[in-house]
């Protein structure tokens, strides 16, 4: 599903670019119910969109809020994502074609969460984990650096099932 706002139509891009804003309901992520990770507040987005030669160039400003659970307490808590030097590059081919902003700025806000959800690092209701020190074992010198690995399958098993809805 792709999004009005989002869809930017190069043709009637003006050479010195557009600027969009406004605010998108949490349906915007088509997260489901079974995710691990749920929106809970509407997306606010602030952008300039600017062709640069054969790329779409998207700046500005973007913030939602998620419910996530902690890896540690399995708790859900809420983090807020705020992106205030939003960038990325959408290259095209086609100069007549409208892009559609919708699936880049869904994964770069989902991308923007933890890979290893925490409670006590949630920005919106400061806690300590309940569960924090029960499981020393795990995270003692001799195990492999968490954020050296791969980001947690919740993130990513998220982006999967957008990609094949
Ligand atoms: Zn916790």
């Amino acid at each position: 599903m792709s999004h009005a706002p989002f869809r930017i139509d190069l043709r009637n891009l003006p050479t010195e670019g557009k600027d969009i804003s406004g605010t998108l309901t949490p349906a915007f992520f088509e997260l489901s119910e079974t995710d691990d990770i749920k929106a809970i507040s509407p997306v606010t987005y602030e952008l300039n969109v600017l062709r640069d030669g054969k790329d779409l160039l998207v700046t500005g400003s973007l913030d939602a809020t998620f419910e996530l659970t902690c890896g540690r307490c399995l708790q859900r808590f809420q983090q807020h994502v705020e992106m205030d030097d939003y960038q990325t590059e959408i290259p095209f081919e086609d100069a007549s074609s409208t892009i559609d902003l919708t699936e880049p700025i869904r994964e770069d806000i989902l991308l923007a969460l933890p890979s290893y959800p925490r409670c006590e690092d949630g920005n919106v209701e400061p806690r300590e984990c309940p569960a924090q020190g029960k499981f020393e074992m795990a995270t003692d010198e001799s195990a492999p650096d968490e954020s050296a690995e791969a980001p947690a399958p919740g993130v990513w098993n998220v982006l999967d099932q957008l990609k094949n809805r």
